[in-house]
C-alpha cells in the first residue's frame, strides 16, 4: 500500500533499525519504545489490522507470532519475559493500519489491570 508508513519501511523507503527479516515478516525497534525494548513484528504483506484477517491469513498470522520469541530471544528478553499486544482499531489505539505485534520486555511490565481504560 504506497501510503503505509509499515510498507515504506518494508520497502526500505523509510529507515528502520531492522532486528530481524525473512521471506514473510520484518521485526523493527519501535521509533518510541515504551519500554527499555520495545519492537514490532510486521507481515511484509499489507494487511490494516486482525479485524481484516481471515482463515486466508492464518499462516501470515502465525509467522508474526513465531517471530516474536527468536526475536526475544535474540534480544535476551525471553528469559525473563515480555509483553506482545496487537493494538487493533482506534478504540483499541491502533494508530498505524498496517497489522504489527508489538513486544515490550527488558525491565518490569505492569500488570494488565493497571493499563485499563480509565473509568469513572
Ligand atoms: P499502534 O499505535 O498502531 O499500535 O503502534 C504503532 C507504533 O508504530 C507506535 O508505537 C509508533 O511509535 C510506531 N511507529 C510509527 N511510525 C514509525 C516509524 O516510522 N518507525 C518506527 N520504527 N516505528 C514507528
Ligand atoms: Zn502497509
Amino acid at each position: 500500500m504506497s501510503d503505509c508508513i509499515f510498507c515504506k519501511i518494508v520497502a526500505g523507503t523509510i529507515p528502520s533499525r531492522k532486528i530481524y527479516e525473512d521471506d514473510q515478516v520484518l521485526a523493527f525497534h519501535d521509533i518510541q519504545p515504551a519500554a527499555p525494548i520495545h519492537f514490532l513484528v510486521i507481515p511484509k504483506q499489507h494487511v490494516a489490522s486482525l479485524n481484516d484477517c481471515t482463515s486466508e491469513h492464518a499462516a501470515l498470522l502465525s509467522q508474526v507470532l513465531l517471530a516474536v520469541p527468536k526475536v526475544a530471544r535474540e534480544l535476551g528478553i525471553a528469559a525473563d519475559g515480555y509483553r506482545t499486544i496487537l493494538n487493533t482499531g482506534a478504540g483499541g489505539g491502533q494508530t498505524v493500519f498496517h497489522l504489527h505485534a508489538h513486544v515490550l520486555g527488558g525491565g518490569v511490565v505492569r500488570p494488565m489491570s493497571d493499563a485499563l481504560p480509565a473509568t469513572n
